[in-house]
C-alpha cells in the first residue's frame, strides 16, 4: 500500500491519485510529502490579517441561520 494517496507524472507534473497519468498514461511516483507543521509559525500573521483581536470580528463569523439561506 502506498504511504501517501497523492502521486505525480515526472513527464507532464501532473498531480493524481491514481496509478497511472490520466494525461499522458506513464506510470506514476509517489509524489513529495506537504510540507506542515503542527506549530503554525504565521498563525499570529494570519490573525492579524483577518483582525481576530479586532472590536466586531465575531460578528463576522457564519451563524447556522446564514448557513441555511
Ligand atoms: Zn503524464
Amino acid at each position: 500500500m502506498a504511504r501517501q494517496m497523492l502521486q505525480i507524472c515526472s513527464t507532464c507534473d501532473i498531480h493524481t491519485l491514481k496509478a497511472e497519468c490520466p494525461n499522458c498514461g506513464a506510470k506514476v511516483v509517489q509524489a513529495a510529502a506537504i510540507k506542515w507543521s503542527p506549530e503554525d509559525a504565521r498563525a499570529h500573521l494570519r490573525r492579524q490579517l483577518t483582525g481576530v483581536e479586532g472590536e466586531g470580528w465575531s460578528g463576522t463569523l457564519p451563524t447556522l441561520d446564514d448557513s441555511e439561506e
